[in-house]
């Protein structure tokens, strides 16, 4: 009996020494916990942002965070998270998921997993009204957007002589274009278009017809949690299936609401971007 426990001891203590990850499974971790720790966005209008009357996180990307709670039959916690917060947090095992408007890319798969993609979208830029008709008219000023971005790295790549100034999230970007001190704010169309029609004076601005990047968003997690990414990537599909990823595109995207966006062909399959 000694034997195996100095054994067993001996084993830990060199698994750990090499630094060999014993890690739970994030779905494991969650079950015991009772709550899943989902980090969204919370000044992204229609997918994660404080609503002014009950002061939650609320939209598209925390009805899916939701609905996976409820099949997993745990308690949900949101956590607000900058753009550049969302893996470094994840990370960190602050955060189980990131549902967080979070683009997949082959970067960022190197450091965590993805799930299929749920919401597909791509990067324009948000101007006053009749400043910009191309990409020329942007080259060479000031643009703004948020760090840590997708956003960042393609605006930089399609307009090389333009200054591009990272703020730690959109609303600030937002505030220096109305203070005239970028031309543009740079993102995805979806988030520009949650920013635009929740800005009191909207009629003075646009979105440039002007696309420079696909930006298919999947739910990200630690790479040492298959049984995490299983359930998830089984949950979408059930949602596809069941007809409630389209109720909540509806419910947050259609043509009465702030930002009318159409799901057009779009559906989730079994395809991570
Ligand atoms: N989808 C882009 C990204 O993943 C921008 C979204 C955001 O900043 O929230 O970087």
């Amino acid at each position: 009996m000694k034997k195996i426990l100095a054994f067993a001891l001996t084993v830990a203590f060199v698994a750990g020494l090499a630094g060999i990850a014993l890690a739970e499974d994030t779905y494991d971790i969650v079950k015991k916990r009772g709550t899943l720790i989902v980090g969204t966005k919370d000044a992204s209008p229609g997918f994660g942002y404080i609503d002014p009357k009950t002061r939650q996180i609320v939209g598209y990307d925390c009805d899916f965070a939701a609905y996976l709670a409820k099949k997993m039959g745990v308690k949900l916690e949101l956590k607000g998270v900058t753009s550049a917060a969302r893996i470094p947090q994840l990370q960190a095992g602050n955060i189980d998921l990131v549902i967080a408007t979070l683009t997949w890319t082959a970067e960022r798969a190197k450091q965590v997993d993805f799930s299929y993609t749920y919401f597909l979208t791509g990067q324009k830029f948000l101007v006053k009204k009749g400043t910009v008709k191309s990409l020329a008219d942007l080259d060479g000023k000031k643009i703004g957007t948020a760090k840590g971005t997708t956003s960042e790295q393609n605006a930089s790549k399609a307009l090389p002589k333009a200054t591009i100034l990272s703020f730690d999230d959109y609303p600030q970007a937002f505030l220096a274009l109305q203070q005239g001190k970028v031309v543009a704010v740079t993102t995805d169309e979806s988030i520009l278009a949650g920013i635009l029609g929740k800005a009191p004076n909207k009629e003075q601005f646009e979105i440039a017809d002007i696309r420079i990047s696909d930006e298919p968003y999947g739910i990200a997690m630690r790479k040492d949690s298959p049984k995490m990414l299983k359930f998830v990537n089984d949950t979408l599909l059930e949602m596809e299936k069941n007809g409630e990823a389209k109720k909540i595109w509806d419910k947050w995207f259609n043509p009465k609401s702030d930002q009318p966006m159409e799901r057009g062909k779009f559906k989730i399959t079994a395809d991570r971007k």
